[in-house]
């Protein structure tokens, strides 16, 4: 018995990646499918496997096959909810270490709506985010001003900052240093400069052209192909091409203080236990939003995010 990381999937088949580097195409054998979720794959991308090599289950002969026996429990996974089928999801990744956003305070902007659910999401699928802020090169003086503002207000929460501009080569090796030894995923609005940053910190990664092999190219799986790339300073890279983000999460009212951690450190002094932040008498976070403890934009997210707006709330 071997263990190894799921590096990429492709349908039925999963590439592992045992302890030593080599690499075996598996496929699944029993049923580990997690109980509170039901989704349409059994393993993803970043599960540690237990796995036996078995030869001859795969045509080519060059290929190390085997196996997967077992999973380890998962410390956190992102799924995507298929709309048309209820209840039915698919798990993009796992074990991820760091959810990279990679904003702009200018061309394009990102706006603070967008990052808050982003936080939130990231919240409730406990994956700690590192904020990249792009395109300092771009920025005008009170553009700067604004960043630094924004960077002030996150990294006082407790998020992972950092301004980079890839196209003067500022901040690269930050960016490097806070991805290295993790499993990171990266997202971001089209056009932010991902892919140029993720081309400066490992050039050759292509993630937008990642090709699906010749061997399991039948293509009604490439919808549920996704895959992790080596950093040569170590850690990886999740590609989940096709998914935009990680989507939102489906929230109830209840647990949306829960993701925004600043405004529930503060509820605990609120005078009702079960307080929504919005209406209430003796309301510790509206007071702390007036004194200026809580940002005005992150209690704007809140309240936004609380007031039904169902379509941010669904995953897309
Ligand atoms: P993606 O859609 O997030 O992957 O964004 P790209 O990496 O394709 O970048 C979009 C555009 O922004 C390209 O024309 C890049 O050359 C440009 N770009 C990326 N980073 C920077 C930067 O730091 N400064 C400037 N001025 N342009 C950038
Ligand atoms: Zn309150």
């Amino acid at each position: 018995m071997k263990q190894g990381v799921v590096i990429k999937t492709t349908g039925s088949w999963f590439t592992v990646e045992a302890e030593n580097g080599e690499l075996f195409e598996c496929k699944v054998k029993g049923n580990f499918r997690i109980k509170d979720i039901k989704s349409t794959n059994p393993v993803a991308v970043g599960d540690k496997v237990n796995f036996s090599v078995q030869d001859d289950i795969h045509n080519n002969a060059e290929v190390k096959t085997g196996w997967i026996t077992s999973i380890e429990d998962r410390k956190n996974y992102i799924i995507r909810r298929s709309p048309n089928l209820s209840k039915q999801s698919h798990i993009i990744a796992a074990n991820i270490d760091q959810a990279v956003l990679v904003a702009t305070v200018a061309w394009p902007v990102t706006t603070t709506t967008f990052i808050d659910r982003y936080l939130a999401s990231a919240e409730a699928y406990r994956i700690p985010v590192l904020l990249v802020f792009n395109k300092t090169d771009l920025y005008s003086k009170e553009e700067k001003a604004r960043m630094n503002e924004l960077i002030s207000i996150y990294s006082k929460i407790g998020y992972l900052c950092l301004s980079t501009s890839a196209k003067k080569n500022q901040g690269i090796e930050e960016l490097k240093n806070a991805l290295k030894e993790k499993t990171n995923v990266i997202n971001g609005h089209s056009g932010v400069g991902k892919s140029t940053l993720i081309n400066l910190i490992q050039p050759g990664l292509n993630l937008k052209t990642s090709e699906i092999s010749e061997m399991h190219k039948t293509g009604k799986h490439t919808t549920a192909f996704s895959a992790m790339f080596k950093l040569s300073f170590g850690g990886y890279i999740i590609d989940t091409p096709g998914i935009k983000g990680f989507g939102m999460l489906e929230m109830e009212a209840w647990e949306i203080p829960h993701y925004f951690p600043e405004i529930f450190k503060i509820s605990e002094n609120c005078q009702y236990n079960n307080c929504s932040h919005t209406h209430e008498p003796g309301c510790a976070v509206k007071e702390a939003v007036e004194a200026g403890d809580v940002a005005a934009s992150r209690y704007i997210s809140y309240v936004g995010l609380l007031e039904g707006e169902d379509k941010y709330r669904k995953p897309h």
